[in-house]
Order: structure tokens, then C-alpha cells, then sequence
């Protein structure tokens, strides 16, 4: 569980700067890199507190610690600013073009 959580902290990292490197030099697929990075970190996060919380047994759904309230808190990255299903379809829209779009 702790090699996932590393690996995925990393990953989002790495998908963010070129996310953001994208977005400096106006990529013409920033706007996918940025929907990958937003919900690939959301989603990490939502497992990584998740996989923290049964780690700890019983003690992580107590709030002596702090871990239920990591989850709560990971719990909201895949959902303002765009949810992860809404990201989705845009990324979709990028990587198919136009004509293929799931919404208008
Ligand atoms: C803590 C917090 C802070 C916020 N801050 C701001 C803010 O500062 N400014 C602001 O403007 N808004 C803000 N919001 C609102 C936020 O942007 C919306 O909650 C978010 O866009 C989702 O809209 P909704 O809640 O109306 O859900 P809905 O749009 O009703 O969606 C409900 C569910 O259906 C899914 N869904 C909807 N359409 C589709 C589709 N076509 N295909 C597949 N799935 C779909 C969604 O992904 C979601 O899972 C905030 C929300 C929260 C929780």
C-alpha cells in the first residue's frame, strides 16, 4: 500500500508539470494534460487516505487521528472545479476530436 501511494504522489506530481508546462508554452493539449493531472491527483488522493485508513485498523476512523479527516478532505478533489466524470469527457473530446464529443 505504501509503494501505491508513493508511486501515485509521484505520478501526480509529474502529470501537474506537464500539465503546467503545457500551459506556459500554450500546448494545444494543455487543456488534456490538465484534465489527466486533475483527475489522476484527485483519485490518488482518495486512495492513498483510503489505504491509510485501513492500515490503521479501527484507530484510522477515529478522530484521535487525523486520517478520516484526510479522507474527507481527498474526498472533495475529484468533485469542485470540474469532477472527475466531467474531466473525463473533455479529455475524451481532445483525444477523439470533434465529432466524437460526449456533450455540447
Ligand atoms: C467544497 C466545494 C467548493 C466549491 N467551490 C466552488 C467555487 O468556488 N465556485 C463555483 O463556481 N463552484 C464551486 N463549487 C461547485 C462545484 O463546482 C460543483 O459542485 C461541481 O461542478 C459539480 O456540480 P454539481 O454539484 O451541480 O453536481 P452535478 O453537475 O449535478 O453532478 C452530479 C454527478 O453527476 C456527474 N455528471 C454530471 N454530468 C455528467 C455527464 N454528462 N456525464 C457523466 N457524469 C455526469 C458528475 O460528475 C457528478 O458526479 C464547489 C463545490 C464544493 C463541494
Amino acid at each position: 500500500m505504501l509503494y501505491e501511494m508513493a508511486v501515485s504522489i509521484e505520478t501526480s506530481r509529474l502529470l501537474g508539470y506537464k500539465a503546467l508546462d503545457a500551459i506556459v508554452k500554450g500546448h494545444p493539449d494543455a487543456r488534456k494534460y490538465s484534465c489527466m493531472a486533475k483527475v489522476y491527483a484527485g483519485e490518488a488522493c482518495v486512495k492513498a487516505t483510503y489505504n491509510a485508513i485501513q492500515i490503521h485498523g479501527g484507530m484510522g476512523l477515529s478522530t484521535d487521528m487525523p486520517l478520516e479527516r484526510y479522507y474527507r478532505d481527498a474526498r472533495l478533489m475529484t468533485i469542485p472545479d470540474g469532477t472527475s466524470e466531467i474531466m473525463k469527457l473533455v479529455s475524451g473530446y481532445t483525444l477523439l476530436g470533434k465529432g466524437f464529443s460526449a456533450y455540447t
